[in-house]
């Protein structure tokens, strides 16, 4: 796949703010942000859609939520709520191709998604 800008972000060749790293995921606040809190995590190895994933990177992926939940509880608003988004390709909205879980929280989110 083809290098993206998230991956300048992992190689701190742009700046992003970061807010959680570990071994496989980052994660940095989007810079147009669609709540009060959005967080994209993303995993270090780049894939570009959930496409590309088999059963072997069930963890792979999983990372991201588990990362994210972990987030929300330390932040403070895991009770009160939160939500997880996985765009992909052009109907889901996806811009970035470089597999990336949105966390949006700090308001009241509507359901359905426009
Ligand atoms: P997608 O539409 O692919 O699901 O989400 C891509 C997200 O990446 C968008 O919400 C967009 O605002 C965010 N984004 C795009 N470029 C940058 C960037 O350079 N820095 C940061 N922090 N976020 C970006």
């Amino acid at each position: 796949m083809t290098d993206t800008i998230f991956n300048k972000i992992i190689r701190r060749e742009i700046p992003a703010d970061i807010v959680y790293e570990d071994e496989h995921v980052l994660a940095f606040r989007d810079i147009n942000p669609q709540a009060p809190v959005h967080v994209l995590f993303i995993p270090k190895v780049a894939k570009a859609t959930l496409n590309d994933l088999s059963m072997d990177d069930a963890e792979y992926v999983g990372r991201l939520m588990v990362a994210a939940a972990s987030y929300a509880k330390q932040e403070g608003f895991a009770e009160k709520g939160y939500r997880t988004v996985i765009n992909c390709n052009h109907d889901g909205g996806q811009t970035v191709f470089h597999i990336h879980l949105h966390l949006l929280a700090g308001r009241s989110l509507h359901w359905p998604p426009g």
